[in-house]
């Protein structure tokens, strides 16, 4: 035998042992899954029910197939563009145009402390507060899609309003309701909430319980007490709430505490668990506190406490069934919602922002040009509408999930934390381009307010460095991974049989799954991803961004599971690990939202730099994710084999280049189809309100600044004299062109028009010395009511006397918000 032979026989003994005992199933059985199987009990830490409630909650969609290694790109293209119903539109053009043209920022910081009692009342009886409500119930039966177009035209003018509007239609007593109620709790309180004679808050958050908030210390004990004249069967319950949205007016308190059985009044245990309940905020013992002030935002918002407060058990949301069942609830509602309130919010923040930076960097100038044209402020623009572009995509995209029954738990996370952290990119580009105009507050600022905001967003709903580190990648490795959540399930499983076999089958899948993860990554990375599949029919500009993405989505893969298996339970301690990976996951789902909106959209050419600049922002992003996680593997020779498979042809992923930034930035500084379809949803207003007014000087500058150039080239050509005297400016030099012949009266009039709009534009305002008093003091104008007839209430809430409309948000038996002018 040649000596060659005796190599090929050699390595294919080799090749033989390692892989005989993998794929014999009796043989992988007794050599790998048994003893894996054993380890894996030894180092996985037990779950708790809280964690396996969480993990286990919501739905898995398009994030299944990003972790996949192949993405298949007909499921991305079967989710249909979300549509609004004649009644939805109807809505938006109406009713929240009413609305919105009813609040603003600064009034309701700065006069009222409060929505003015007008706009209370519109949101109740129009029935802003039960969206999300069916009509069977007397709810406006909204789409999540039309929700969201709701919360984000808000957005776009006061966060007062937005807030009070999405908190009862996303995580609260309304979903709560739909989701798990009884039939009797159902026909009671959801045409109430409906109608807005009920105002919903939902208390979970305690002083030692925000983040970790599974951990609340609140307690509900069962006994048999005296209620309504009958001995009945319920819980004597404590709690210290803090943080509560809407509790200072709220009427119906939803509440999240952990029930105790001592007595075994319902059966053998004792610690039954996380239990949500409503409770009448007029029920006897329930105390609501004075209010927190979040930000200078004067969305209602205050503590709540209760010691030993009776309720019987038919008050625990699906009654007694559900006692013990309240952290899934929240998990599963918290899934859902997530994904429209914060986003949409968000969404409407950024488009404010965009649009109105945009208009100011045309109008204003410095060194006798918009300070838009200028490279510095241009690239701070291109981020602005390429982040802009990607928020709005991701929010509608999420949106029309959950329409299509999805609880996209992974997915409503990302949304939540990359959409705030790009609302707050966009906020600060916006406030730097301002300048001082951002700065000094007042009726005529249109960005402070939404600065101020930002790290509400941020905070809410899982505060984002703990959904970055410990929800996106924690969650979504387990939920997205095809075999992970069947490996751990079988470690948990007490039948040892069961066990070996469940886990057996999830091993060899996870290992072929591994296999051909490796495989692609580096064919993938070798042929730079040219060859990958591209969806049929694609719009041929953007073709290559799928095969990047499918190279990305099998390196996340592979690192992934390379991760898991070499830093195992210690992944979830390693944040940083875990969240650059969750980073890698959310930017593919950036650019799925991002392609997908492009062809839904209608592929307008004119569009194409924002989608273009949002995709290669997002993998360049990604890509720094991966080398951050594969830099930082514990074992530097793992490091340097998985950058060879990863990248082994180097970075393949730049940022967006300086004339794509220029593309986007101009599409910002001007009216357009461009910049209609990426603001669209927007409240604008009059000449008086700040956008309102920021829009018609934009109009009024594009009119002039060819006639300004007009003016320049004749000065330069020695056909008038330009000279200036001391105290004298634009204006006279105008009058001069004009007296010269190289204008007619017409333009020097349309000049004088745009002067007077940019100058109303540049000013900010002052007050008197004594700033806190002169800032109370209500700004000029009488506020028109809102209209009154035709209230979808009617006689659920009676129309208020004049008295009490000054106090028509209190509820009875309540203290009264701050009274204006306080
Ligand atoms: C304006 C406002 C409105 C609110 N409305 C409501 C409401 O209606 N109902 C309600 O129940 N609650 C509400 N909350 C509470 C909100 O959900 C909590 O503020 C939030 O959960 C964070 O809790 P915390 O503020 O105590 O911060 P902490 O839990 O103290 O967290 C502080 C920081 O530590 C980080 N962190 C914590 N643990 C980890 C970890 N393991 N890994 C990495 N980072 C971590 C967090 O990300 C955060 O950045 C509201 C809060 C605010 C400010």
């Amino acid at each position: 035998m040649s000596l060659v032979a005796l190599w090929i026989v050699a390595l294919v003994a080799l090749i033989a042992v390692f892989t005989l005992p993998l794929v014999v199933p009796p043989l992988r059985r007794s050599l790998v899954s048994r003893p894996l199987l054993v380890r894996f009990r030894q180092v996985m830490p037990r779950m708790s029910q809280t964690e396996r409630d969480a993990l286990e909650a919501g739905t898995v969609s398009w994030d299944g197939e990003l972790f996949s290694g192949a993405p298949s790109w007909p499921k991305l293209f079967a989710i249909a563009a979300p549509t609004l119903s004649p009644d939805e539109q109807r809505f938006l053009d109406d009713e929240v145009e009413t609305l919105c043209a009813m609040v603003s920022d600064w009034e309701t910081t700065n006069v009222h402390r409060d929505l003015p009692p007008d706009a209370w009342r519109y949101i109740r009886e129009r029935g802003f507060l039960g969206m999300i409500i069916p009509k069977a119930y007397g709810g406006l039966g909204f789409s999540a899609y039309a929700h969201s177009q709701v919360v984000t035209k808000l957005s776009t003018r006061c966060a007062s309003a937005a807030v009070t509007v999405l908190v009862p239609n996303s995580l609260g007593p309304g979903e709560l309701l739909l989701q798990y109620g009884t039939d009797a709790q159902k026909r009671h309180y959801l045409p109430r909430l409906a109608c807005g004679v009920d105002i919903p808050c939902f208390a979970l958050t305690n002083p030692s319980a925000g983040s970790d908030a599974a951990s609340i210390p609140d307690y509900g004990v069962v006994c048999e007490a005296e209620h309504e004249g009958r001995r009945v069967l319920g819980l004597r319950v404590t709690w210290d709430k803090r943080y509560i949205t809407l509790a200072p007016v709220a009427t119906l308190l939803g509440l999240a505490f952990r029930a105790y059985d001592p007595d075994h009044l319902l059966g053998d245990h004792e610690d039954l668990g996380i239990t949500c309940a409503l409770i009448p905020a007029a029920h006897p013992g329930v105390e609501i506190g004075r209010r927190h002030m979040p930000l200078n935002a004067v969305f209602q918002n205050g503590p709540t406490r209760g010691r030993d407060v009776f309720i019987p058990l038919d008050w625990v949301i699906g009654g007694a069934p559900m006692i013990g069942k309240g952290w899934r609830m929240l998990m599963e509602c918290l899934a859902a919602g997530r994904g429209i309130s914060l986003p949409s919010s968000n969404t409407g923040m950024a488009k404010l922002a965009v649009r109105a930076t945009g208009a100011y960097a045309r109008v204003r100038t410095q060194f006798k040009l918009p300070i838009g044209r200028f490279e510095g402020v241009e690239e701070a623009l291109a981020r602005m509408g390429g982040n802009l572009y990607a928020m709005d995509a991701m929010r509608v995209l999420t949106a029309a999930l959950v329409d299509e029954g999805e609880k996209p738990s992974v997915l409503s996370g990302i949304a939540k934390l990359h959409i705030t952290e790009r609302a707050r990119q966009v906020v600060n580009d916006a406030m730097d381009i301002a300048g001082g105009k951002g700065i000094c507050m007042g009726p005529s600022n249109f960005l402070g307010a939404a600065y101020m905001q930002m790290p509400v967003s941020i905070t809410v709903e899982g505060a984002n460095i703990l959904t970055r580190s410990l929800i996106v990648f924690g969650q979504g490795a387990v939920r997205c991974h095809p075999y992970v959540l069947r490996e751990m399930a079988a470690t948990q499983e007490r039948h040892r049989e069961k066990a070996l076999h469940d886990f057996d089958g999830a091993l060899y899948g996870h290992l072929r799954f591994a296999v051909r993860n490796f495989a692609r990554a580096l064919a993938l990375g070798a042929t730079g991803s040219h060859f990958a599949n591209v969806p049929a029919g694609v719009a041929p500009a953007m073709r290559r961004y799928y095969q990047q993405m499918t190279r990305l989505s099998s390196s996340l893969a592979l690192t992934a599971d390379v991760a898991m298996a070499t830093l195992g339970g210690a992944l979830k301690r390693k944040e940083k690990i875990s969240a650059r990976l969750g980073d890698v996951l959310s930017q593919l789902y950036v650019c799925s939202a991002v392609l997908w909106r492009f062809e839904r959209d209608g592929r307008h050419g004119d569009d194409a730099p924002f989608a273009h600049f949002a995709v290669r922002d997002a993998m360049f992003k990604a890509q720094a994710a991966l080398e951050g996680v594969i830099d930082n593997f514990p074992n530097p020779l793992l490091a340097a084999l998985m950058r060879r498979i990863v990248f082994p042809l180097g970075r393949p992923y730049v940022v967006p280049g300086d004339a794509l930034g220029h593309d986007v930035a101009k599409r910002l500084i001007e009216p357009g189809p461009a910049r209609e379809r990426l603001t669209h949803g927007m409240f604008i207003g009059s000449a008086d309100e700040p956008v309102g007014l920021l829009e018609r000087a934009l109009e009024a500058t594009i009119v002039a600044e060819p006639i300004e150039r007009r003016i320049e080239d004749a000065r330069r050509s020695g056909a008038f004299d330009a000279r200036l005297a001391p105290g004298e400016g634009a204006a006279e030099r105008v009058e001069r062109a004009h007296a010269a012949g190289i204008i007619p009266a017409e333009e020097r009039d349309l000049l004088a028009a745009q002067r007077t709009l940019a100058a109303r534009v540049i000013r900010v305002d002052d007050f008197d010395r004594d700033l806190g008093a002169s800032l109370l003091r209500p700004v000029d104008g009488a506020r028109e009511s809102a209209p009154r007839d035709a209230t979808r209430c009617e006689g659920a809430l009676p129309p208020p006397s004049s008295d009490e409309a000054a106090n028509d948000d209190v509820a009875p038996g309540r203290p009264a918000p701050l009274p204006v002018n306080s």
